[in-house]
């Protein structure tokens, strides 16, 4: 890894990243691979378990995890979306598969949503982020921070200063990182749609479908049970009124359980990650202020409809990692403020929708909740006619014949050039020539990228730019 300068008065580290959820992580495992040094501080003590929370992964995310080098762990201890089942009392009325797992294509590698709980997903993160040489600095509370025109100074609670050229909050929806730099979070908290959550183990339940009971008349959602796949536990939530206080120990989940679905028999032998949830919907006025960004929970929360939250949140370190890493190489500091431009639209588009969802709204699970037709056209690097898109895969070949994807291209820190037609490779970036070095004898990279000029795959998977200007391709690879 390499190590910022240890000049007296130099900063300590490169980047401070506060907060180990699937943002912090994300992130961190995205800076690590890169050189860059991290230090990721987390306030709760190590072994803490989060509960099942953010556990529908969208197919862009499955992407995004292929590239970070952990698809193999997420999609062994996977499961497909359950069907729906839905009771009145103890007879069921209604059932439906809405998220039926779909064949992959060769664009589309990932295209179902898969249920991986949030602890499973942060620990396959951590232990990835361990194996390229990082760690958690767990227990770690960061307290105050201020930063001056070189560097930010971060203060813990046990007292410990840390400098560093940037720090990024990805300390959740209370972040104190966001509250110290003054930025807004305007929206709404709903008072009224607040539900019991927690982890139960508790026999005689189906583990084949999402269970959940319903009173017809006054058409509200009683219960809901989800079975966590690759584990004894269920995901078991329940609507409480505003004014209901409600027991978080075993035994007042297994009453709850036990009314809400009419099976007094149910017992529950154990319970992890109690909590009470209140949906809440607001946007950061701004994603950064100075060397501090903020990201995930710390600069958008939505209702969990949808599973758009943690999605958006990974995907937001995702396009930060890259960027921060080139201006700390030398890249131009523009390229930060990019960050903000691409994914502030990219939030309140997932706020929006979650929030239809959440109202009832109905909305197909198609491509915009997948998040594969996330685009940053018309964006600050967004260049050509498909800039800003996703780069789709491709089944194709090497020289010597031997099938990969595009994605194998694609995966790691650095950008990829698809040369296209027959016009000579720029150097300067990592450039495959279409029909020698990549052999598209099923057509499906033509298909994708078309026949002719040069696209430019950022290093998150996002085209840069299409072109047939070579001169065009190397002032857009100057810019980044
Ligand atoms: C109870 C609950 C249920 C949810 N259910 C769903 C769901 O069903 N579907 C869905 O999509 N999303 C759900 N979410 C949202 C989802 O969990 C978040 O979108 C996701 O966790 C965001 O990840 P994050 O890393 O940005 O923030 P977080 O996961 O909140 O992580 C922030 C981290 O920062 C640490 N931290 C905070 N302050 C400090 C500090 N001062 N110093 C050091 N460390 C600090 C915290 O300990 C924490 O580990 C739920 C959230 C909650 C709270």
């Amino acid at each position: 890894m390499n190590r910022p300068s240890s000049a007296p008065g130099a900063p300590t580290t490169d980047v401070v990243v506060v907060g180990a959820g699937p943002t912090g992580l994300t992130l961190a495992v995205d800076l690590v691979r890169r050189g860059v040094a991290v230090r990721v501080l987390d306030k709760r003590p190590e072994g803490f378990s989060v509960g099942t929370r953010g556990n529908g992964l969208q197919p862009r995310t499955l992407e995004v995890f292929d590239d970070l080098g952990v698809i193999g762990p997420i999609l062994e201890t996977a499961g497909a979306h359950p069907p729906l089942l839905v009771y009145v009392g103890r007879v069921p009325v209604f059932r439906k598969h809405a998220h039926r797992p779909v064949a992959p294509s060769p664009a589309v590698p990932y295209p179902s949503v898969v249920i991986q709980p949030q602890w499973r997903t942060e620990r396959i993160l951590r232990d990835r982020l361990t194996e390229l040489g990082g760690k958690v600095d767990y227990g770690t509370e960061v307290t105050a921070l201020t930063q001056n025109a070189g560097e930010v100074t971060t203060v813990t609670g046990s007292g410990e200063t840390i400098r560093s050229r940037y720090l990024v909050g990805a300390d959740g929806g209370r972040s104190v990182v966001r509250k110290t730099l003054r930025i807004g979070f305007a929206g709404e908290t709903r008072e009224d749609t607040r539900l019991v959550l927690g982890d139960v183990e508790v026999g005689g339940l189906r583990r084949d479908a999402w269970q959940v009971w319903v009173n017809p008349i006054r058409k509200q959602v009683r219960a809901s049970v989800w079975p966590v796949p690759h584990s004894a536990c269920f995901r078991f939530s329940a609507p409480i009124t505003r004014d209901e206080t409600p027991d978080l120990t075993l035994a007042g989940f297994q009453r709850l359980l036990r009314e809400r679905t009419g099976r007094r028999g149910l017992t529950v032998t154990g319970l992890a990650a109690p909590s009470v949830y209140r949906v809440a919907i607001r946007l950061a006025d701004r994603y950064r202020a100075g060397r501090v960004l903020i990201a995930g929970d710390a600069a958008h929360v939505h209702s969990p409809a949808g599973s758009q939250g943690l999605n958006t949140s990974v995907q937001d370190a995702y396009n930060l990692g890259w960027k921060l890493a080139r201006v700390l190489s030398g890249a131009p500091e523009s390229l930060l403020g990019t960050y903000e431009a691409e994914r502030r639209p990219v939030a309140r588009r997932a706020l929006g929708l979650s929030t239809e969802l959440l109202d009832g709204r109905k909305i197909e699970h198609d491509e915009r909740t997948s998040q594969l037709d996330l685009s940053y056209r018309g964006g600050p690097l967004a260049a050509g006619a498909r800039g800003g898109d996703r780069a789709p895969d491709a089944a194709c070949a090497t020289a010597d014949g031997r099938r990969i994807r595009l994605f194998d291209v694609f995966r790691g820190p650095q950008p990829t050039l698809l040369c296209l037609g027959a016009g000579p490779v720029p150097g300067g970036v990592p450039a495959y020539r279409i029909g020698r070095d990549l052999l598209d004898d099923g057509g499906h990279i033509r298909a994708a990228y078309g026949e002719t000029g040069y696209v430019l795959v950022r290093p998150d998977g996002h085209i840069g730019i299409d072109t047939s200007s070579v001169a065009e391709l190397t002032g857009y690879l100057a810019g980044i």
